[in-house]
């Protein structure tokens, strides 16, 4: 067979001298305007790393689903060191892999993949970077009763992350009712207790509720206004934002403006950024750095 019609899938993995240049990706539909190279490239060269990150854009490309197969051998066969996943490909992902940590299994699905020993092992750190910001923003929280506002993937990830925090009781609410019930079915077959239930009914869902999380497309630039009445939030509630374009969303300004305590749409996007980047690289990013450039790319962006 000759070298071109070799299957990729079929192609030895080089072997990659640690030392040299780590390339690194992301692969999904629609990503030009994506912040995370920006955020891996500057937090890589204050290691002293040499690193690239290369959008692949199914977009951009003119290819859908059907190219994944080809894409991850193509990145393994050229050494790259690991990929983000982000949407479609979360779960479509899972069928070119070799290995799955604990949390993608039980999420059934994958945002960052490493490449080992020839080897393409899933990782999600969306869950695990909610968690990871959610509990330095606001330690020690309540969470005997949490709502979650939005079951689409975002919303799925922290559900995740919320029932491993032990979370006593997530009320889900969905303007689709059968994401609802279908993520809080999903969590129950993995999460003992029986604590995910679908609420089709905002003000039933928050009331008597310790923490709301919002994770819809509400309050972003192009789609401003509040996922559902301001009046149902109280002081005592705490908020915890997932948009962050902008960075102040109105539920955010009105949950201040009642004295919930908050935390906003950046640190689930920063914190999934270093569980990447240690994924990718061994080395542990900066948190107040990353964050603080962050906001810098958010700032240029608008
Ligand atoms: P998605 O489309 O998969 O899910 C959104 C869900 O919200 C859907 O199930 C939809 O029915 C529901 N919904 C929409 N409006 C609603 C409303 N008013 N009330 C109740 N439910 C409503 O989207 P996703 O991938 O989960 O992302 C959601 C948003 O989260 C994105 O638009 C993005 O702004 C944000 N996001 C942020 C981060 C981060 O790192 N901070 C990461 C991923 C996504």
């Amino acid at each position: 067979m000759s070298p071109a019609s070799t299957p990729l899938a079929a192609m030895a993995t080089p072997t990659v001298d640690a030392s040299s240049r780590r390339l690194v990706g992301l692969i999904g539909a629609g990503i030009q305007r994506s912040l995370t190279p920006a955020m891996h490239e500057t937090e890589a060269a204050e290691h002293g790393l040499r690193l690239h990150y290369q959008l692949i854009d199914l977009d951009r490309a003119g290819v859908g689903l059907e190219a994944l197969p080809t894409l991850i051998a193509a990145a393994k066969w050229m050494g790259f060191a690991g990929l983000n996943i982000t949407y479609p490909c979360k779960q479509a992902v899972l069928a070119q892999l070799d290995e799955l940590s604990e949390e993608a299994r039980a999420m059934g699905a994958v945002n960052t993949v490493v490449f080992r020993d020839g080897r393409a092992i899933g990782h999600n750190t969306d869950g695990s970077g909610w968690r990871w910001g959610f509990e330095r923003a606001l330690p020690g929280a309540d969470l005997s009763c949490v709502v979650l506002v939005g079951a689409g993937g975002a919303g799925s990830a922290i559900a995740h992350a919320l029932l491993r925090m032990e979370a006593a009781s997530l009320r889900i609410v969905d303007t689709d009712p059968v994401r609802a019930r279908a993520l809080a079915a999903a969590l129950n077959r993995v999460y003992p207790g029986g604590r995910a239930v679908a609420e089709p009914d905002a003000a039933r869902a928050l009331s008597g509720a310790c923490g709301l999380v919002h994770a819809t497309p509400t309050g972003m630039s192009k789609l401003p206004g509040l996922p559902l009445p301001g009046a149902l939030l109280h002081p005592g509630l705490w908020v915890a934002e997932i948009v962050y374009f902008p960075f102040e969303t109105e539920l955010l300004r009105v949950a201040r403006a009642l004295g919930c305590r908050t935390v906003d749409g950046g640190t689930m996007a920063v914190g999934q950024a270093i569980g990447a980047f240690r994924l990718f690289t061994g080395f542990d990013a900066e948190p107040a750095r990353v964050a603080a450039h962050f906001v810098r790319l958010i700032g240029a962006a608008i």
